[in-house]
């Protein structure tokens, strides 16, 4: 288990800030961490780590994705994957799961989990694709949101994976993690993290941005024991849960 450190009122999710953070800190409300140096540094070692950093959820297409995120929530890519092997066989379009029988669907995608809620997620989403978009994903964060079942992440991970289009920053549990971690945040309420990510990254960085910290959480920065020994963001990272 990893020694507890006391936070410095200073810097409360960092126990030991490096020189231009603590520079930072005196200089502007929220992170210390968002010194533009300190997060062009923090960008080109995730670049040098993760370059082609990918949604890992498989899909051939918008929808497709969508209803692979749907069942992302609560649930690991790996397993979502094996799901869609056989689930967009049996439903090849948005038609196919607006039409479908509920308790079947459950039966289908039950290994994701909260398979009833996101049953009603996916069926409402397709209805309303086929209804109010003519069968198509919308490209809009505004028409997203009126899907069923799609928050701001779904949106993100669906207008920025499949269309290329930067409406905001994912934020998963992985995101929440290590921007804290990276003192790029001190909230953890994930929309005001995403607006704090979204102040301090350029916009053409969002989209890439989100799949390397997701890639960083999986590989290395573990919720409870982070290779830090590892990790190219060492030099760069004060946080309280560094392991060395
Ligand atoms: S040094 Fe450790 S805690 Fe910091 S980002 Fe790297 S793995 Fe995560």
């Amino acid at each position: 288990m990893n020694k507890k450190k006391k936070a410095s009122p200073n810097n409360s999710r960092a126990t030991k800030p490096n020189r231009s953070a603590k520079g930072a800190a005196r200089t502007r409300k929220g992170a210390a961490g968002t010194d533009p140096k300190r997060v062009a540094a923090i960008l080109a070692k995730l670049d040098e780590a993760y370059p082609e950093a990918s949604c890992e959820l498989r899909h051939d297409n918008a929808f497709q994705l969508l209803i692979s995120t749907i069942l992302s929530a609560q649930c690991t890519d790996v397993r979502v994957n094996q799901v869609a092997e056989t689930l967009y066989k049996k439903y090849p379009t948005p038609e196919a799961f607006a039409h479908a029988n509920p308790g079947e669907l459950e039966q289908d995608i039950r290994p994701t989990g909260f398979f009833r809620n996101k049953t009603k997620s996916i069926m409402g989403a397709s209805k309303a694709i086929l209804e109010k978009f003519a069968g198509q994903v919308p490209r809009t964060m505004e028409e997203m949101l009126t899907l069923p079942g799609a928050a701001r992440k779904t949106a993100n991970v669906v207008l920025g994976t499949a269309y290329g289009i930067a409406s905001g920053i994912v934020v998963d549990t992985h995101v929440i993690r290590i921007s804290n971690r990276l003192d790029l945040t001190r909230n953890e309420d994930p929309k005001k993290i995403e607006q704090d990510l979204m102040q301090v990254i350029p916009k053409e960085k969002w989209i890439l941005f989100s799949h390397q910290i997701i890639w960083h959480g999986r590989r290395v920065c573990h919720a409870r024991k982070p290779k830090c020994v590892e990790c190219n963001l060492e030099k760069l990272c004060y946080s309280k849960d560094k392991t060395i």
